[in-house]
């Protein structure tokens, strides 16, 4: 199995990372991708890929926007300047719950800005989405085709629809174990099997029945609800969607 989004530089993994790893692989974990959520973090992403069994991206979450003090064009200079030796440029995005901080024009500039740096680089994408999924369909579609994934996908059929028509991957998380998650469940099934990845979003969106911090020794919860909804042997979904995610980003097998 691969993480393909684990946020295993975070603070919240300061006091036990290395004990944090070692149940992650006993589990049956191989890798996690760790993703850049703003410029200041990135080396730290790459310390820890270094130390861990990771690897790691460049990239500007949109809720780290707020505190950036970069323009845009400076963003991507900076991307292109500090990217190499990253597998990915991300987690870009759009985040409906942010714009009073950063408001939707402010966002797609730099969503524009984090697209041409990635192609500048030839490196795929980690797109996060929350509540903007037409706009950012809309502005994703001129650059079409994409490498790259949405990451945490939650959406309908159709939704995923345009996203695979787009040539992305769609990432899915702790949201499928939960019962309520209705139109991703409906989803999950539609998705080729060659176009998922599994992922924790750790420390963030813990799988149901499991409390506090979220951990990649976890992802194996994602992986079982997966695979019930498809109808797939667990061993069938864990070794595709890792061979899904060492293709997409690159990583050694
Ligand atoms: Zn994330």
């Amino acid at each position: 199995m691969i993480d393909a989004h684990a946020h295993l530089d975070f603070e919240a993994f300061d006091a036990d990372r290395e004990a944090m790893w070692a149940r992650a692989l006993e589990a049956g974990v191989e890798a996690a991708v760790i993703p850049g959520v703003a410029p200041a973090q990135w080396a730290r992403g790459a310390e820890v890929a270094r130390a861990l069994d990771g690897a790691w991206c460049v990239g500007a979450h949109p809720e780290w926007l707020a505190e950036l003090g970069l323009s845009p064009d400076a963003l991507r200079e900076r991307l292109i300047a500090e990217g190499e030796g990253a597998v990915a440029v991300g987690e870009l995005g759009l985040d409906r719950r942010v714009e009073g901080a950063v408001g939707r024009e402010a966002q797609e500039a730099y969503l524009e800005a984090q697209l041409d740096a990635a192609e500048a680089l030839g490196l795929p994408l980690v797109l996060h989405v929350v509540g903007r999924h037409g706009r950012l369909l809309e502005l994703l579609a001129p650059r079409a085709p994409l490498r790259g994934m949405v990451h945490a996908f939650t959406g309908a059929p159709e939704v995923a629809a345009r996203y695979l028509e787009l040539g992305l991957h769609l990432g899915v998380g702790g949201a499928l174990t939960r019962p309520n998650a209705k139109k991703l469940r409906a989803a999950a099934p539609t998705i080729p099997l060659g176009r998922l990845l599994v992922e924790t979003d750790a420390p963030d969106q813990a799988p149901e029945g499991r409390e506090g911090r979220n951990e990649p020794a976890w992802l194996v919860d994602v992986v079982e609800a997966l695979a019930a909804l498809r109808g797939e042997s667990v061993e069938k979904v864990a070794e595709a969607t890792g061979e899904n995610a060492r293709t997409l980003f690159g990583l050694a097998s």
